[in-house]
């Protein structure tokens, strides 16, 4: 037998993972099955098929981060991956193996969880070397050291990359500095993969994504109904995915969007939510926690209550107008700097944190927020007093943990949930036995 490329070697681990899991889900009876989950763990499968198939067949093949506009490089026919991507999906299947690696990899232990595993799975040659990539300038400072890393490992040092500098504002002067450097991020994409970029090709693929964010808008709207008609995190997990780390602009991704959103105009039109006896509406101002479900389901059974919105499920996204290839980017520009989470919310001024949160309170009916001051993240923790006066003044009892969102083990489950139990009663609320 043929020995499997090193650089393939994890990809293809992740990918007979995910096919056991499918397996596993589709010989349940088939009315204990859920056909959204199986579908979406089919389009997990495909992008790491592309990879593969790109890699061995010497196709184009990109790595980035969501965040970078990656509607062109998929009108362009460019298959991409984010360095850490299915390496978080598979944390969960793995009892947190590259977790535990990572403890002894030479970091930092103090930094962005995120950071860390990105640069341990390109140093270790977790993917394919891609033929090029495309750094994130923002939000962090994590971020620009991220790729220094990526540009001083032996293996990559040869890989040409491209940055976007991220606008500091957001007025249409801004949008259109970023625009103007997507131009140059064409240029360099056909230079180092070899494609031909089509203006027709990539207006197609904004075109489904406006449709994609569109539906979801209309899911965000369906939640907030009370009872909310879907559990903590879920749909801010899958769609995100959906849009920002599977190919974009597939029409598959937007019939999945399609069937949840109608799944729950049901549940809303029959006053079903996922909890008989709702009682608190939580916003999480960042991005949904990887143990998000598990503390989802407990929250939901411990105290009737459930996380309604995130940044990461909020949709401030602007329809593109896809008229002329000037508007077209405009609007990927703007979505790139001020509409996709994190990136919103981290660069630039402390308003939009604020605005959001203030606009997200009243429209979801949210009665208590909890922050998880996700470690290493500066800019959030020192937006923290800002978020703590929004509270204040909306009068809506705010909880400040301190946990990482991508490594459960810094701050254990059991402490988080002893912390929010105190929290909760003392702000008064019930436990779900005693209401
Ligand atoms: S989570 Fe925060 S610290 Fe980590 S990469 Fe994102 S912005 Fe940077």
């Amino acid at each position: 037998m043929a020995k499997m490329r090193k650089d393939l070697k994890r990809i293809h681990e992740y990918h007979e993972r995910v096919v056991g899991v499918l397996k596993m889900l589709e010989s349940a009876p088939a009315e204990e099955q859920n056909p959204v989950q199986i579908k979406f763990l089919k389009l997990m499968l495909d992008y790491n098929e592309n990879i593969t198939d790109a890699a061995e067949n010497h196709k184009p093949l990109i790595c980035t981060w969501y965040g970078n506009a990656q509607e062109i490089a998929a009108g362009m026919g460019i298959k991409y991956y984010n360095p850490v991507f299915e390496l978080l999906f598979h944390l969960e299947l793995t009892d947190y193996q590259d977790a535990k690696e990572c403890d002894h990899f030479p970091l930092d232990e103090k930094m962005c969880s995120l950071i860390r595993y990105a640069v341990y799975s390109v140093y270790n040659q977790f993917h394919p070397k891609p033929d090029c990539f495309l750094a994130m300038g923002e939000p962090c400072d994590g971020e620009l050291m991220l790729h220094q890393a990526f540009k001083v490992n032996k293996e990559w040092k040869d890989v040409p990359h491209f940055i976007i500098d991220p606008s500091y504002g957001h007025t249409d002067e801004d949008y259109k500095y970023v625009a103007k450097q997507l131009k140059d991020m064409i240029a360099f994409l056909e230079k180092t993969t070899g494609t031909k970029y089509e203006f027709a090709k990539v207006r197609e693929i904004v075109e489904e994504t406006n449709r994609q964010y569109e539906v979801w808008k209309e899911v965000n709207e369906l939640k907030q109904a009370r009872p909310c008609p879907i559990g903590s995190f879920i749909t801010d997990d899958m769609f995100w995915a959906l849009t920002q780390h599977l190919p974009c602009g597939d029409p598959r991704a937007t019939a999945l969007m399609t069937v949840v959103r109608d799944m729950m105009k049901d549940a809303v039109a029959a006053g079903k939510g996922v909890l008989e006896k709702e009682q608190i509406r939580i916003l999480w101002p960042d991005l949904a926690p990887q143990w998000g479900e598990r503390l989802g389901k407990w929250l939901e059974e411990e105290w009737n209550a459930v996380v309604v919105m995130s940044f990461q499920g909020n949709t401030p996204y602007e329809k593109i107008d896809t008229s002329t290839e000037e508007s077209m980017l405009f609007g990927l520009a703007r979505r790139s700097v001020f509409e996709v989470p994190m990136i919103r919310q981290g660069r630039g001024f402390v308003d939009v944190m604020i605005d959001d949160v203030t606009d997200l309170i009243n429209t979801y009916s949210i009665n208590c927020v909890i922050d998880g001051g996700h470690m290493g993240h500066k800019d959030q923790s020192g937006s923290k007093y800002f978020l703590r006066k929004v509270c204040r003044d909306m009068e809506v009892p705010l909880l400040g943990l301190t946990t990482s969102l991508f490594d459960e083990r810094y701050t254990p489950l059991d402490q988080l949930k002893k912390d929010i139990s105190n929290f909760l009663s003392t702000t008064g609320f019930k436990r779900a036995k005693d209401m």
